[in-house]
């Protein structure tokens, strides 16, 4: 049986950073709350024979949250053998809160001291031996992020589980109180055996009514139970839960008065500095603007330039022409020429080019998110998204959605209100993924390479349609209701650790190669041979192909939107596969990967195709319709249902469509 040991602590208090130090692994390190939903099993490194789980950040253990919900199942059923409460030691007082409640689980405790890097900078120095001793359980002093600590961690953690080592019970309320949780305990012990009996006792009194059913008391004994929390109430003129939330940190008040030596909060006041300028009621939104404004900026169009240059020389220079050399000189069939040089080369090279701005914009929002900036995006989008009836929460699977839609959609799960949650995930895809991004690129360098705003339009208008959305949906039967309250504490400005920053990079990016040398390679092919050969199987020119001849079918649809040609329409739907289809098939239908006299090269061929109106109207459509396979596959496992996985489509698809229509049938009439 191997042990195992849980991570459990504040959203932001340095588990997965702790949980990849220790098993090796590179989880997402976000810096809001709600990245970690499921909970996480790795091995550590250099024992063997322990498990360490990552579970989502929580405040407390009640069951009003699905994280909180998550993290209770599994201390009563997972059983672990012993838990690793990780606190922010630069926020201890918020952090021991939930450590009360763990103590009273009957569970080996061990309190990780986190951030002690950051809490020496701001001058909070905290007496570990004192603090284990009024907490009646081990604690140690750590920094995640930099190691100091991590084996002393491990290997205590290790040792309390192996000797179940249960914490003291050194937490004791007012003395009325805990005479009426004895009372109670005694009354609810025939029915709680197997749990806790402190535990038991003290949310019996603070009405926890998961607890109560899993209990099965009988009548009697709850009426009585009822009885003497109403005196209590009465006594002291509160509720229930709120006097046990009082006594909790009165009682890590007594403790802090003597673990802790000096506070001064310098730390706090920097960034409460920069916060009222960036979360400023009316400077907030065009901040955030701006930040975003200029990140696809230089990322999309400065660069862009640059990189799809260098793709063409690259990729159709060097790679198509040695390899059509290659193979030109061992005899090679025509078309086993034209599916490597034009198809795989011209279709995984066009999507390829992109890797540098895709990895320069990940940088960025990486950045952004670590340094504690985007916590503050949810909290001032909160303001905008309470105009219409959604909450904060619903901005956080946007934003890491902007890597890819599919983990933003599995994000939409801590969204408890049902409504809500639904109304997310549908709006979830407007935000630019990664994989939208070369198309954006390409045709930004092809139409507009001295119009700055281009690339960044994309990221507003997926805002926009947000909003614009959500105003429309949430006045529809079927979405109405009010915001919920959206509470989410803001972590302390960081500067992120260039490691972690450049992991997170790197993941984004590995996964886009991956795909491009998966899926892209796959379509590629495809694309190659449905544009190379006829319904007989002949090889044909382009225009009399398979693929021609779809194109042509549907082309008329998108005629009133400027690009009905069967090029374009093919790129269109052959990107429900992934975006960056839409890339690939020019790249293949353009012969990117081809060496000929009479080929301009993928831009010169593109800019031929669309007028600038029309190029954006197609950048438009790209943005907001359905989203790719992967994507409609996780809107339908989170909404579980067929019937909304198509509306979901059908309205991304119908918004695409008609501002597409709007922007060129206007945008046409004012150029000309
Ligand atoms: P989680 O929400 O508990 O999983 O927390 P994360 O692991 O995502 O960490 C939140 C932020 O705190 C990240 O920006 C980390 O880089 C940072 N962080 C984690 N541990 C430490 C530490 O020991 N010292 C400092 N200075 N920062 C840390
Ligand atoms: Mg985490």
């Amino acid at each position: 049986m191997k042990l195992k040991i849980a991570l459990i602590g504040n959203p932001n208090c340095g588990k997965t950073t702790m949980y990849n130090a220790i098993t090796g692994s590179t989880q997402y390190v976000g810096n809001w709350p709600g990245v970690t939903v499921e909970k996480k099993e790795g091995l550590i490194k250099g024992h063997k024979d322990a498990l360490l789980v990552d579970l989502p950040g929580i405040y407390s253990l009640s069951p009003y949250s699905l994280e909180e919900r998550i993290t209770r199942d599994y201390l009563s059923d997972g059983k672990p053998d012993a838990v690793i409460n990780i606190v922010d030691s630069t926020n201890i007082e918020r952090g021991l809160y939930l450590t009360t409640q763990l103590l009273e689980m009957d569970i080996p405790v061990l309190v990780a001291l986190n951030m002690t890097d950051a809490a020496d900078k701001a001058g909070i120095s905290i007496n570990e031996k004192v603090l284990s001793e009024k907490l009646g359980c081990r604690a140690i002093k750590c920094s995640a992020s930099d190691g100091t600590g991590l084996g002393e961690v491990l290997s205590n953690a290790v040792d309390i589980a192996v000797k179940k080592e249960k914490p003291e019970q050194k937490i004791r309320f007012r003395d009325e109180i805990e005479t009426a949780l004895q009372r109670i305990s005694s009354m609810a012990s025939q029915f709680s055996a197997e749990h806790p009996s402190r535990w038991v006792s003290v949310n019996l009194f603070s009405r926890d009514a998961v607890l109560k059913e899993h209990l099965s008391i009988n009548n009697d004994s709850l009426l009585s139970i009822d009885k003497l929390i109403k005196a209590c109430e009465e006594k002291s003129d509160d509720d229930s839960e709120s006097i046990i939330a009082n006594e909790r940190y009165l009682f890590i008040d007594r403790v802090l008065s003597k673990a802790l030596t000096d506070s001064n909060a310098s730390n706090v006041s920097h960034s409460d500095r920069i916060d009222s300028v960036v979360t400023n009621r009316f400077l907030g939104l065009p901040i955030f603007f701006l930040i975003m404004w200029g990140v696809y900026y230089v990322s999309i169009q400065t660069l862009g330039d640059m990189t799809i240059g260098w793709t063409e020389t690259f990729f159709g220079d060097w790679i198509g022409s040695t390899l059509s050399g290659w193979l030109e000189a061992s005899h090679a069939a025509e078309w086993l020429q034209g599916l490597v040089v034009n198809g795989i080369v011209g279709g995984v090279g066009a999507v390829m080019g992109f890797v540098p701005q895709l990895m320069i914009l990940f940088f960025f929002i990486s950045f952004l998110e670590d340094c504690g900036y985007m916590a503050r995006v949810a909290f001032i989008m909160d303001r905008l998204f309470r105009q219409f009836g959604l909450s904060g929460k619903s901005f956080i699977p946007m934003l890491v959605g902007t890597g890819c839609s599919v983990p933003g959609i599995m994000a939409c799960r801590t969204i408890e209100n049902d409504v809500d949650r639904k109304l997310t995930i549908i709006l979830t895809p407007f935000i630019p993924c990664g994989a939208k991004l070369p198309v954006f690129a390409l045709f930004a360098a092809a139409f507009f390479p001295e119009q700055s705003w281009v690339a960044p339009s994309m990221y507003m208008i997926g805002i926009g349609m947000v909003i614009l959305s959500g105003i429309v949906l949430k006045k529809t039967p079927l979405f109405s209701g009010d915001p919920a309250p959206f509470v989410m504490e803001l972590p302390a400005y960081r500067m992120p650790r260039i490691k972690g920053v450049a992991i997170h990079m790197w993941e984004r990016a590995k996964a886009f190669m991956i795909k491009a040398g998966t899926i892209i390679f796959a379509a590629a092919g495809l694309i190659w041979f449905l544009q190379a050969f006829n319904w007989s199987l002949e090889m044909v020119d382009a225009g009399e192909s398979i693929l021609a001849s779809i194109g042509g079918v549907i082309a008329p649809i998108f005629v009133p939107l400027g690009f009905g040609t069967w090029q374009s329409s093919m790129a269109v739907v052959t990107g429900f596969l992934a975006k960056e289809v839409v890339v690939a098939t020019y790249g293949v239908l353009f012969g990117l990967g081809e060496v000929a006299e009479d080929n301009p090269g993928l831009i010169a061929n593109i800019s031929n195709m669309f007028t600038p109106v029309s190029a954006y109207a197609f950048m438009v459509f790209t943005l907001l319709a359905s989203p790719c396979f992967a994507a409609l596959g996780a809107i339908r496992s989170e909404m579980k249902s067929w019937k909304w996985t198509f509306f979901a489509m059908a309205w991304q698809t119908g918004l695409a469509y008609l501002l597409a229509l709007a922007i060129y049938q206007i945008g046409s009439r004012i150029a000309a």
